[in-house]
């Protein structure tokens, strides 16, 4: 794969795909981290006086229609702080003005307004990939989507390479893919076997103890013969579970935290040999073996809440977890929008030691899939 250090980009136009698909109310960005990942990227190309380009999406407008609400004005607002410099935001891709304004950050307006970008056309990918001298992919977390600006646009420029943090997730990643050092524990969490079940599998022929949580585990507990009452759990997912189960490294709470309701009526701690039929379980405790796993392990990775971490009555496995993740001397990878949240909330991020900026991508990469971008990244060759 051509990276971008490997380039001369001295005054270049460059077009660069980032992936700043954030959470915005009433017009504020609220989670500032998937901007701040551009930074590597960016400062790079700024330091060679390189002019830039950048193009995003945000959520789920009507393709080819613009929505105000989906618009990347306020996206350009936060970044400009971050980035201690204008960033000009370009409504057309006609625009004379691109790479010839004042600014040396341009940011154009949410690429899913513009028609041909889900549907993956070659007219779009052509005109995005030649739009500048050179198209620098660095949107990680949109690397599963074989979309113009994400797949065709690399295939069609006549130069292409990955940005800093496309680099720099596919080394971590890739280090807890294929080169993990042993022990090596999977923390998987979060609402459904079915949404994850690629996951289980394959880290399951890799890592040496996978921890279940949240729903994920209600299904597991069910397979295991217990009675899980009203919990969350998937009946289609159960049979799975049980052939995972027998093949010895799952590892399920030993202690769960029950409730009759979400909003916490008759919130009981069990054995969970001891849940009733009324009850649901929507939060576990961390056991004695599961603390010595995690900090006996060289490699961890995590990605799911082990229960209902936005609710206080049921967020305590999940801190619990993520304390005993700071404290291991291991390398941890952590990846997906609720861990991360989690991370932020009961950690310091610098105590994991790789937050991925990838959901999707992050979960379809750790499955062992081949990510439409970084395949695409992989056939371009130095002209
Ligand atoms: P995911 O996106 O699959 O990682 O799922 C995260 C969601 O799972 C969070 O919003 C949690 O509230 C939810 N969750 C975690 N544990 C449970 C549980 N025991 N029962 C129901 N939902 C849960």
């Amino acid at each position: 794969m051509i990276k971008l250090s490997s380039l001369n980009i001295a005054n270049r136009n460059l077009v660069i795909r980032v992936d700043m698909n954030v959470p915005i109310k009433e017009g504020d960005v609220q989670d500032l981290t998937r901007i701040k990942a551009c930074l590597p990227t960016i400062n790079y190309a700024l330091d060679q006086d390189a002019k830039i380009l950048l193009v995003s999406h945000l959520g789920r407008p009507t393709e080819g229609t613009y929505e105000e609400i989906f618009s990347l004005k306020p996206v350009a607002k936060a970044a400009s702080e971050i980035f201690g410099q204008r960033v000009e935001v370009i409504e057309s891709i006609e625009d004379p003005a691109i790479f010839h304004g004042n600014s040396s950050i341009q940011l154009l307006e949410n690429i899913r307004f513009f028609d041909g970008e889900k549907a993956n056309t070659e007219e779009l990918g052509d005109k995005l990939g030649n739009l500048g001298d050179l198209y620098v992919f660095d949107a990680f977390g949109t690397s599963h989507r074989e979309q113009a600006s994400t797949h065709s646009s690399i295939i069609h420029a006549n130069a292409a390479c990955s940005g800093i943090l496309l680099e720099k997730e596919i080394e971590a990643l890739t280090k807890a893919l294929n080169n993990t050092q042993k022990p090596y524990t999977a923390i998987i969490g979060g609402a459904k076997v079915s949404t994850k079940l690629e996951l289980i599998k394959n880290i399951n022929s890799k890592a040496d103890h996978v921890i279940v949580g949240g729903g994920i585990a209600n299904t597991f507990i069910k397979a295991a013969g217990y009675e899980v009452g009203q919990s969350l759990i998937e009946e289609s997912m159960v049979t799975i579970a049980k052939e995972l189960l027998d093949q010895g490294k799952v590892i399920l709470p030993e202690k769960v935290i029950t409730s009759e309701t979400f909003e916490g009526k008759n919130i009981s701690e069990r054995g969970i040999s001891d849940v009733g039929i009324n009850e649901m379980i929507l939060d576990q405790l961390v056991s004695e073996k599961i603390k010595d796993i995690v900090l006996g392990s060289k490699t961890i990775l995590w990605n799911g809440p082990l229960g209902v971490f936005e609710n206080d009555y049921f967020s305590k496995g999940t801190e619990e977890l993520s304390k005993e993740i700071a404290k291991s001397n291991g390398f941890s990878i952590a990846g997906g929008g609720e861990t991360l949240s989690a991370i932020n909330k009961f950690i310091n991020k610098d105590d994991v030691s790789y937050c991925s900026t990838g959901g999707g991508a992050f979960l379809e990469f750790m499955e062992g899939k081949d990510l439409p971008s970084i395949q695409a990244l992989k056939a371009k060759t130095y002209r």
